[in-house]
């Protein structure tokens, strides 16, 4: 390749514009004519697409959000929309792309990768619910932020003797709940891959409590179902009212921390190495601390594997 196009598509997260900026630098260091693609692929069809430059990434790495924005685009999962977007590449004579975006920006880069485009996928949500990648870009951000709410939460807790239930992000993957819990000790963590029992939860918060624990914390993820029927469904069995946080969307938001930002720049600098060896149609990953590729085909058919043993982990420390 001698000309490739980053965007960012989906759901944003922490991390993405050091990604962006990797991307930028590595193609530049490399000899390469590097583009931007705004709003994802939304720009790609409306030829939405600048030339970038060492110094268009400049002040970016230490930022939350995504300098190139990110849409959510129908338009482009028809046959016609995808073909509209390669022309708009190979007019400009960009010949490859790096994708920064969740399970369907992976499918639209895997369409483009068909139509003759070389395409790379980089894992940017907070979700953590990417296939061959221990992590995605965001994901330590992420649950920092859900720590930091849960150490707040427990001093006002504590003092007032009550409980709490907290729901995160992180949709039908429990990575966050399961990460941010161990982390902080809660309780009871609540996750879309393991069965639980509320009236064990129920049982075991009461006795708890008059055992003389101060304070306890119920963690639900998103993809179990609302913080609010849950705790309504606890009341119902101890009579015990916890107070309800939904964290929202500050979890994708603030600065990134180290973690991402060095797994940013890493999977940047990667995704752009592969496209310069001739790869196609792959996605990036970090996998026990080594840079690898995936076959798009296989990550977006496959379900990420849950880390039972740190759940049970969680469960054993939070007696
Ligand atoms: P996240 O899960 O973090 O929100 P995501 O990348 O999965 O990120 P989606 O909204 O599912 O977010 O996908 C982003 C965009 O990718 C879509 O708006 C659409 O333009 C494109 N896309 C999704 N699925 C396909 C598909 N099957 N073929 C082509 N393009 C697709």
């Amino acid at each position: 390749v001698k000309s490739i196009a980053v965007l960012t598509s989906g759901g944003d997260s922490q991390g993405m514009n050091a990604a962006v900026r990797a991307v930028v630098r590595s193609a530049l260091f490399h000899g390469l004519e590097v583009y931007a693609v705004q709003r994802g692929y939304s720009g790609l069809i409306n030829d939405d697409i600048r030339q970038m430059d060492l110094r268009s990434v400049g002040d970016i790495i230490q930022r939350g959000g995504t300098i190139l924005q990110t849409a959510r685009c129908k338009e482009f999962t028809t046959e016609e929309g995808q073909r509209l977007g390669a022309d708009n590449l190979r007019r400009r004579g960009i010949d490859g792309l790096v994708v920064i975006g969740g399970d369907g920006s992976y499918q639209g880069a895997n369409k483009l990768s068909k139509l003759g485009i070389k395409t790379m996928g980089l894992p940017g949500t907070i979700d953590n619910d990417i296939p061959f990648t221990d992590y995605t870009i965001g994901f330590d951000t992420a649950v920092s932020i859900v720590v930091d709410a849960i150490n707040k939460l427990r001093d006002t807790m504590s003092s007032h003797e009550r409980s709490s239930v907290v729901e995160v992000m992180g949709r039908h993957c429990g990575d966050i709940a399961l990460y941010s819990g161990l982390a902080s000790g809660a309780e009871t963590i609540l996750v879309p891959e393991v069965n639980y029992d509320l009236d064990e939860i129920a049982s075991r918060m009461k006795t708890n409590f008059a055992l003389g624990k101060r304070h306890s914390i119920v963690l639900v993820a998103e993809g179990v179902g609302k913080g609010e029927d849950i705790a309504r469904e606890i009341t119902l069995r101890n009579g015990i009212e916890p107070r309800v946080t939904v964290l929202g969307h500050i979890q994708r938001g603030g600065t990134p921390t180290h973690n991402d930002r060095v797994l940013a720049s890493r999977l940047g600098d990667f995704a752009v190495r592969k496209l310069i060896e001739g790869d196609s149609g792959k996605g990036c990953g970090v996998m026990e601390n080594k840079l690898v590729t995936t076959d798009i085909d296989k990550v977006v058919n496959s379900k990420k594997e849950f880390n039972l043993d740190l759940y049970q982990l969680a469960m054993r420390l939070s007696q």
